[in-house]
């Protein structure tokens, strides 16, 4: 495949003048006067070091800058000093530079992408759908998740879960080499041979924590020629049936297929693909079948229809895919086998059914793929022996606060009583109690090290960050 210049785009920085928050607590006029004073100097002095950048840069003034902040779970909005749509690698070096030498924080966002031979260059600002687009048409996949508008690169910096991940593993296990501004400014490369302890952290811890990603090469695998879509409808008074099942025969199945289970107040469905045509996916599917006594539906398609197919859209959208914002919060869970006992199935399902918001549960089945076949401590991201993660995610609405105080009572108890204890770091949660372990396991204090020695004054963080010390 001929190679075309990453596009960088959609890379998106966000600079904060975090430390000017505080101007409007203040009663103190003078100080006020002072502090707005510093402030409006600090800002021009941000504006004209900013100067030499090409790609755009929206100030809150500017009209673009509310739909440029929008996020997809709109529970979260940031208000950032300037917003930079980054044309170049440099424009990276000298946003970094600037936030140094003027004690501001900064932040990434995702957009932009291209491919050469049997490993592909993707820009650090490039979305799923145009991804899966661009590479199915030449015969290649690279593993990652159903929404097409999910960023490529904070999804396979932390993780990357999707229907190809039992057969080929996570996002993060199929990078090759990253490319990376660090705090100094400077473009430099992390792979098994450069700065090999930083490409450690990278693959599953990298998300904000290292320096801001401009690039990413991973390595391609290649599109059967047909897949087959895999749904089956249950109705919830089996749920115990369908568990018992997929607890018996999920870890033995072949790797092509990959499904999730997921019920939520009004349905109960596993979805799924296997890479490969309808025939086989029947037969490897047939113990669940016949055990839960199911009616399954095997659409056989192209690899690019079961990814419009589970994105729920249609190929434009997968194509060119638009936020669709909503408020949301989800609680993420890792459990081992033999899965959840009976009382633990209960237990999530009881709390589904009652929360006054719409809600579901979401199970992915990991076992027997190609992500537990990595060693833990391989790779930053740590969760190699689960049976499934579970995401519980709610909708809120008018009872927004009932809800989130519910769920976290719920995410608590569960964690305690039922599941392993960890948690996807890709569902990142503000407020869950020892992140550290529950992220990176036995790997956090390696991060750390490796933290100290490529950002040692902290330059990029955020309550979750891998911390120095
Ligand atoms: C609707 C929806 C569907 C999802 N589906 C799946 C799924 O199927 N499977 C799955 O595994 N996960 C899924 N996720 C979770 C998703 O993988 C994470 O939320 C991921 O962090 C999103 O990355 P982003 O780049 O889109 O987001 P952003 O908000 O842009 O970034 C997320 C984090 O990565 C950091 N980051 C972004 N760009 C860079 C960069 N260039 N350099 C360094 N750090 C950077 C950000 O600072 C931030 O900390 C889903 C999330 C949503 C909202």
């Amino acid at each position: 495949m001929m190679a075309s210049p990453p596009l960088y785009k959609k890379l998106i920085l966000f600079l904060f003048l975090w430390s000017f928050c505080y101007l409007t607590l203040t009663t103190n006029l003078t100080l006020a006067s002072k502090i707005y004073n510093k402030r409006m100097k600090h800002k021009r002095d941000l504006r004209s070091c900013l100067n030499s950048i090409s790609g755009k840069k929206v100030f809150p003034t500017d009209s673009e800058y509310n739909s440029d902040i929008i996020n997809e779970n709109t529970r979260v909005t940031y208000k950032p000093t300037v917003i930079i749509h980054v044309d170049k690698e440099e424009d990276v070096a000298t946003s970094i530079k600037c936030a140094k030498t003027l004690r501001i924080g900064i932040t990434a966002r995702s957009g932009g992408h291209s491919y050469e031979d049997y490993c592909t260059v993707i820009g650090a600002g490039q979305r799923l759908g145009p991804i899966y687009s661009a590479l199915s048409e030449k015969g290649f996949l690279i593993p990652a998740g159903t929404c097409p508008s999910v960023g490529i690169t904070g999804h396979s910096l932390g993780g990357g879960f999707g229907f190809s991940s039992r057969k080929f593993g996570l996002a993060s296990d199929n990078i090759i080499s990253i490319q990376m501004v660090n705090a100094d400014g400077q473009l430099i490369t992390a792979d098994n041979n450069q700065n090999s302890d930083l490409f450690f952290a990278l693959r599953g811890a990298g998300s904000g924590s290292y320096g801001i990603v401009t690039s990413l090469t991973f390595k391609l695998s290649p599109v059967p020629d047909k897949v087959t879509s895999i749904t089956i409808d249950y109705d919830i008074s089996n749920i115990q049936t369908v568990f018992n099942a997929v607890h018996k025969y999920g870890t033995k199945l072949q790797k092509e297929v990959t499904f999730s289970l997921e019920f939520s107040q009004s349905a109960f469905q596993l979805t799924g693909l296997y890479l490969g045509n309808s025939q086989q996916a029947q037969k490897v599917m047939q113990d669940i079948v016949s055990a839960t006594n199911a009616n399954p539906r095997f659409n056989e398609e192209t690899f690019f229809d079961s990814v419009v197919r589970w994105a729920y859209t249609n190929p434009d959208q997968v194509r060119n895919p638009q936020l669709q914002p909503y408020k949301f919060k989800a609680k993420s869970f890792y459990v081992n086998s033999p899965g959840l006992s009976q009382d633990g199935i209960q237990y999530i399902a009881d709390f589904v059914k009652t929360l006054p918001c719409s809600t579901s549960a979401i199970f992915d089945l990991y076992d027997g793929s190609a992500i537990n076949l990595v060693d833990s401590g391989a790779t930053a991201f740590v969760h190699r022996n689960s049976l499934y993660a579970i995401q519980v995610l709610t909708t809120l609405s008018d009872q927004s606060d009932v809800c989130l105080n519910k769920l976290k009572s719920f995410g608590i108890e569960f964690q305690k009583k039922y599941t392993s204890q960890f948690s996807y770091q890709n569902y990142i949660d503000r407020d869950l109690v020892d992140w550290q372990h529950k992220y990176y396991g036995s790997n956090f204090e390696k991060l750390v090290k490796i933290k100290r020695k490529y950002d040692p004054n902290n330059l990029f963080s955020f309550p979750q960050s891998i911390p120095v010390n």
